[in-house]
């Protein structure tokens, strides 16, 4: 989800790269779970997420929804998967009565961020460190690429730059057609590409976006 704020506002004015040190070491957050509550629809998730939660978890996108665990909503356009955010609490689902991840090691890339963000610019992208998000006063200093723990950052962060500029292309082509029914095709074009479709969790998720985007490439014209 695109946010237009200044990044001055919002972050300690530097930006990261994976060799990075910041400080965003939470140590496992003790008795918080601040930003796993109240999120809306703001924790969306990518395509390699999907992999990773059918890898982790031995459920298919289909599955999460029909369970209600994961939603999908309209963001700035396109038809995309969230975390469903459920009772009075507004609690992930994935969260438990005694306010751990259910899904620890399978949580999306957003999640593993936090208090990080993704400041994209010129094809690429930086970490920022948000300032006003998380409570804990005494975090310590981390790599950047120890925080998000995924392996093969170099590709991770290859396919995140591909993905995002993609939805964005994506998200112009959709917004310009004036045909509603062209721009739902886009939409399910795109979600049954990268997400529906289950992937085959014993092989590289890296190869199969390839191939993926390979023919949706064919299918649409365009990424
Ligand atoms: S998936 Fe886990 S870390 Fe992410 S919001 Fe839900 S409970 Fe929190
Ligand atoms: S607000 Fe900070 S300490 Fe609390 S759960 Fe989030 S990252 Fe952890």
């Amino acid at each position: 989800m695109k946010r237009n704020v200044s990044l001055q506002e919002i972050s300690d004015g530097r930006l990261y790269g994976e060799n990075d040190m910041v400080r965003a070491d939470c140590h496992g957050c003790p008795d918080c779970f601040r930003c796993c509550v109240g999120m809306g629809n703001s924790v969306v998730l990518d395509p390699f997420d999907i992999y990773r939660l059918q890898s982790g978890e031995g459920r298919t996108l289909a599955e999460f929804l029909s369970e209600g665990s994961i939603e999908l909503n309209v963001v700035d356009g396109l038809v995309l998967p969230n975390l469903r955010m459920s009772g009075s609490g507004e609690r992930c689902s994935f969260l438990s009565e005694n306010g751990r991840c259910g899904i620890h090691e399978s949580r999306p890339g957003i999640c593993r961020l936090f208090p990080l963000g993704r400041y994209y610019e010129n094809g690429d992208f930086r970490y920022f460190l948000q300032t006003g998000e998380c409570s804990r006063t005494d975090r310590s200093k981390v790599k950047v690429s120890r925080w998000i723990d995924t392996p093969d950052p170099g590709r991770y962060h290859d396919f995140l730059c591909r993905w995002h500029y993609y939805l964005n292309a994506l998200e112009e082509r959709v917004l310009g057609v004036e045909d509603s029914e062209a721009s739902k095709r886009l939409n399910l074009s795109m979600l049954q590409c990268f997400y529906l479709t289950p992937y085959d969790t014993a092989r590289s998720f890296y190869e199969q976006f390839e191939e993926r985007s390979s023919a949706n490439r064919k299918e649409n014209s365009f990424l």
